[in-house]
């Protein structure tokens, strides 16, 4: 992917990555983004959901969301997917990190109108974040289409940066009789609560028994 000033790594740049194939792929470990947009001079950092197709990540949200509204401007927008894997403990303070997967990604959203492509859009976010689910629910009414938001978010361009492996600490500072190493973080599912109000004798869905760990 193209860089520019915008998306060039200035702080670790050896952690660093323009590549698309670990964009995707961190984009698609994660179904949780930061979206940061500005509004009169005030920074607003939202919390979402997304599904991606390609170079385009799908935000969906009540129409009356502000987010959506302003981010429908055209104004320029940064959208963030942070994945954690690890507290790195090192023998110094100074030294301690964290293991991790990030995307920071640049571009600007707009409103899908057509509904056929709203559809497509939410069909999108619902597999990217529960693969399985949406051919089992009852789909989206015209009323409840209307009453939902969903935009397109064109990347422009966008940064990986990544952290792995042990703590890098300062070589006198290895003989320090003090515990160090990487304790790993991970997202997992627990086991799944059935709705008290689901009818009697509905089977408990692959998708939802086998939910494969997401970062
Ligand atoms: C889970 C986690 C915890 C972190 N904790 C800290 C912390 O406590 N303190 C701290 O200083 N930093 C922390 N970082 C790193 C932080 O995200 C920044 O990379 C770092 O602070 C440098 O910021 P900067 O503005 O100087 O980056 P610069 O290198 O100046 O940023 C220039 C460009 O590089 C790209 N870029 C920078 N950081 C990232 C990133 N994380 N992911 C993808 N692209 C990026 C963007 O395109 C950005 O516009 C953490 C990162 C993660 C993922």
């Amino acid at each position: 992917m193209e860089a520019t000033e915008r998306s060039q790594l200035r702080r670790l740049p050896d952690r660093g990555s323009h590549e698309s194939e670990v964009i995707h792929k961190i984009l698609d470990d994660g179904f949780l983004a930061h979206v940061g947009f500005q509004v009169q001079g005030q920074p607003f950092v939202t919390p979402t959901l997304y599904g991606r197709d390609g170079d385009t990540l799908y935000l969906h949200g009540s129409a009356a969301s502000r987010m959506l509204r302003e981010l429908d401007t055209g104004m320029p927008a940064c959208v963030t997917v942070t994945l954690v894997d690890g507290l790195v403990l090192a023998r110094s303070a100074f030294n301690h990190s964290m293991n991790y997967r990030s995307v920071m990604a640049f571009g600007t959203a707009k409103k899908i109108a057509d509904a056929a492509e709203k559809t497509r859009a939410l069909h999108v976010v619902s597999v990217h974040v529960l693969k399985g689910r949406w051919k089992d629910v009852r789909g989206p009414t015209e009323q409840e289409l209307k009453a939902t938001a969903v935009l397109r978010f064109a990347i422009e361009e966008a940064s990986a940066k990544v952290r792995q492996g042990p703590p890098l600490d300062n070589e006198e500072d290895y003989s320090l009789p003090v515990w160090a190493g990487v304790l790993p973080l991970k997202l997992v599912s627990q086991e799944p609560i059935p709705d008290p109000r689901m009818v009697e004798g509905v089977e408990e869905p692959e998708y939802v028994r086998n939910r494969s760990d997401r970062a």
